[in-house]
């Protein structure tokens, strides 16, 4: 079958740019490699197929999954995370335009836009996004084309009012760009709220099993669209069939790993709090987190995503980061199994010294699928090991 959009969640998920293979019925639609397609005479193409950069069938299943998943008109898949980001920057933003960004953005984002597209003369204001009025005075100083927010942002887990900061944007002529990386669509979608444009890492959850490098954007507005598709076609910063049949075989499953996440992620984080050798607590679904209220209206659940930092300190995060035997050390995330992170030196390595810098204290889990008291175990195992 085929899913219409209004059907729920899990149903798009498993249908949505899925139909069988019509000449032998295979329920999985087929992998397309080939890169060129044959004419029936100059320039009459069979099914609007022509040049594998342009279009491949493989790729166009998971846009359209893609899009029916975040409630877009159109979906874009890319090589990477920042491959995606750096041409929908290229699609809308020209020299002498301004991005106001989170104070906590992803380390590769800031990188991408501070000291890559900088070079283009596009300027930046990293701000605290949960302050809508700082985000206001910082729109309003510059010729602002974007405002750029990650909720539940990375490694800092805040959270920001979709809707609220919509209208900031808005209100300044500039279009608001979230990064779902962390949420996924199955726990928020952001169009629905006002934003204009989604990206996706969907190296993270969306891929989910720590297999596939790649990146989305997800928009509903047609001319938007229409750029964004201009830009991936002349750059041509394309996911290949291989990486974009991977990620669609992971997004039919995506429902159920978030239920999973979320559930091991609440077990964590409530077993953190308890123990003494822990100074914060980072997950927005604690009751304590200031972001709750509003994690609780805009997300389905809180996902897996938690950090944790210690009262004794970078010798304290790195004994654990080098102890546990479940959680391994490795950077990224959303993945199926359970990842620790030191971004000080790992995944925000790039930003240290910056106002972006993350605390030296701080852990970032990725709680994966496996049985929380197994987690639990592993953590406590790495605790005792503290000085
Ligand atoms: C990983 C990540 C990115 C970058 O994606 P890549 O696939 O690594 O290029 C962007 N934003 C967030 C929140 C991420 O976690």
């Amino acid at each position: 079958m085929t899913a219409n959009n209004n059907a729920g969640f899990n149903t798009r998920a498993v249908h949505a740019g899925q139909a069988f293979e019509p000449r032998t019925g295979a329920v999985v639609p087929p992998l397309h490699f080939s890169t060129t397609y044959a004419q029936d005479g100059i320039g009459n193409l069979r099914s609007g197929y022509e040049y594998g950069r342009g279009g491949n069938p493989t790729r166009d299943a998971l846009q359209e999954q893609l899009a029916a998943l975040e409630g877009g008109s159109a979906a874009f898949s890319f090589g990477s995370g920042l491959a995606a980001e750096d041409s929908l920057i290229r699609a809308i933003a020209r020299p002498g335009d301004h991005i106001v960004l989170g104070n906590d953005a992803y380390g590769g984002t800031y990188r991408l836009i501070n000291r890559v597209l900088g070079d283009w003369g596009i300027g930046n204001t990293p701000v605290d996004m949960s302050d809508l009025d700082a985000v206001a005075t910082a729109v309003a100083a510059n010729k602002t084309r974007i405002v750029w927010v990650e909720t539940p942002s990375n490694p800092m887990m805040k959270i920001t009012d979709i809707e609220a900061l919509a209208a900031v944007a808005h209100d300044a002529g500039a279009l608001l760009v979230v990064d779902n990386t962390f949420a996924s669509p199955y726990l928020q979608t952001p169009l629905a709220l006002g934003a204009d444009v989604v990206v996706h890492s969907t190296t993270k959850y969306i891929g989910g099993h720590s297999d596939v490098v790649g990146g989305a954007l997800v928009v509903k507005d047609a001319g938007l669209a229409e750029k964004i598709g201009f830009i991936q076609f002349a750059v041509g910063a394309v996911s290949g069939p291989m990486d974009a049949f991977l990620t669609t075989r992971g997004l039919k499953t995506l429902g159920v790993r978030m239920d999973r996440h979320s559930e091991n992620g609440q077990a964590v984080a409530e077993w953190l709090l308890q123990r003494p050798e822990v100074e914060a607590v980072l997950y927005p679904g604690l009751p304590d987190h200031p972001g709750h209220d509003l994690a609780a209206k805009q997300m389905k659940s809180f996902g897996g995503m938690v950090s944790v930092q210690f009262k004794g300190g970078e010798a304290a995060a790195r004994t654990v980061a080098e102890n546990t035997t479940v959680f391994t050390l490795a950077e990224s995330l959303g993945g199926i199994e359970s990842l620790m992170n030191y971004p000080s030196e790992m995944t925000h390595a790039s930003v240290k010294g910056t106002e972006l810098a993350v605390p030296v204290n701080l852990l970032r889990l990725s709680c994966g699928i496996e049985d929380a008291e197994d987690l639990i175990a592993d953590l406590e195992q790495a605790f005792a090991k503290i000085g």
